[in-house]
């Protein structure tokens, strides 16, 4: 099992294990680009966009 940081493709959140722990997804990939971090995810309108429900880094940008 790798800790690697790998990004999720359908919400972008960067997770370390093997399941998105924003969206549930098993689709996580190496290959992104750019961090953004969210701190509130009721009042951010990135976060709105994502549909990220936590708090934390998402990619920028993921292949
Ligand atoms: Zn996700």
């Amino acid at each position: 099992m790798s800790t690697r940081e790998r990004a999720c493709r359908n919400c972008r959140r960067i997770v370390t294990g093997n399941v998105c722990d924003n969206c549930g997804s098993t689709n996580l990939t190496e290959n992104y680009q750019g961090l953004l971090i969210i701190i509130n995810p009721e009042k951010s309108k990135i976060a709105e966009v994502l549909n990220a429900k936590k708090p934390g880094y998402y990619a920028v940008k993921v292949a």
